[in-house]
């Protein structure tokens, strides 16, 4: 049996909550196979900093750029033009993480806003040739309406909405990545999502520092907790282990290299 690799297609592993114990953070991913990281960098310091990090072994580590949907509001025109910059660096891969979050923004001046910036993020994608990354809350039909008329190659990160979305999504090509939510005991629509879509377009993610998949739900989360994640999936699709990492991470690799 060949070995067995898992991925985390969202993880950010910058974040401050790793300071004390980064490397031993990542001697613990590489000890449980996860081989490779996306490196979700919400501002424009931490950006520079992946990508120096991420010389240190470019199959594994990859970083996405994005302006957070709960960011946008602050975004001077002289950080837009940083950003644009950026996005176009040969180490960044992703565009992300953009999209929506009516969760925790509730006025409509702002979503509006949030909308516009994801719009030109998606478009500044097509520009740039690379796939995008989407965060989305509370806010799907608006999501899926904005992906749909402008559409390009992208994922749905944290997928918290039903199967017959999903499946929505997937018909546009769009891959759908589900993490620490999947395990846990309330987890029906993202059960229904894993058992329902078809398997090429299903990613696993940690979200980490957040989300914490059961038994380490509650804690810091971290990219070694992905094969938490997926032997959930392989349960739910009745499936090896090894299995479904294959899938996953064949789908991972087609992802990438879906617009080179
Ligand atoms: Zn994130």
């Amino acid at each position: 049996m060949s070995e067995i690799h898992f991925v985390d297609t969202h993880a950010h592993i910058l974040s401050k909550e790793f300071e004390e114990d980064f490397e031993e953070m990542l001697k613990r991913a590489e000890d449980n196979h996860v081989d490779r990281i996306m490196i979700i960098t919400l501002s424009h310091t931490e950006t520079l900093q992946a990508i120096e990090f991420a010389k240190r072994d470019p199959n594994k580590y990859k970083v996405a750029a994005g302006i957070f949907p709960e960011d946008v509001k602050d975004v001077t025109e002289k950080d837009w033009e940083e950003f644009v910059e950026i996005a176009k660096h040969p180490d960044v891969t992703c565009i992300g993480e953009i999209g929506l979050d009516y969760y925790w923004e509730k006025d409509e001046g702002i979503r509006k806003l949030q909308r516009e910036f994801f719009i030109k993020q998606i478009e500044l994608a097509k520009e740039v040739n690379k796939p995008f990354l989407v965060h989305s809350r509370d806010a799907i039909q608006d999501t899926y309406d904005i992906m749909k008329e402008h559409h390009h190659h992208g994922l749905m990160h944290c997928y918290a909405g039903t199967k017959e979305m999903a499946k929505e999504f997937t018909k546009l090509g769009y891959y759908i990545a589900l993490g620490g939510a999947l395990t846990f005991k309330n987890a029906r629509h993202s059960v229904e999502v894993c058992e329902s879509i078809d398997g090429k377009y299903l990613l696993s993610e940690t979200d980490c520092p957040y989300m914490a998949p059961t038994p380490m739900r509650g804690k810091r989360n971290e990219p070694s907790y992905i094969p938490y994640i997926v032997e959930k999936m392989a349960e739910i699709r009745g499936v090896s282990v090894s299995e479904m990492a294959k899938t996953i991470d064949d789908n991972w690799t087609r992802f990438l290299e879906e617009l080179s």
